[in-house]
């Protein structure tokens, strides 16, 4: 499955993603990363969110982070 991060907009301007930060989509604007992080609260937040029993990836997503995870592998 490919995966292309401009088919995903930033979630703070709507520009094509360049990053994936914190679990979050971002543009290269280091302001839309600043408010990521602030978002996810900070390196660790998203594990917050998973203590809270919420998921932390949207559900799209997984196949592709799954693709991830297997070219790790093969590193
Ligand atoms: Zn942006």
């Amino acid at each position: 499955m490919e995966f292309n991060l401009e088919d995903y907009p930033c979630e703070f301007c709507g520009k094509p993603s360049t990053n994936v930060v914190y679990a979050a989509f971002v543009c290269s604007n280091p302001e839309c990363i600043e408010k990521a992080r602030i978002e996810r609260g900070g390196p660790g937040g998203h594990m917050k969110k998973k203590a809270e029993g919420k998921p932390i990836i949207p559900e799209e997503l997984v196949p592709s982070i799954a693709d991830n995870r297997d070219v790790g592998k093969k590193l």
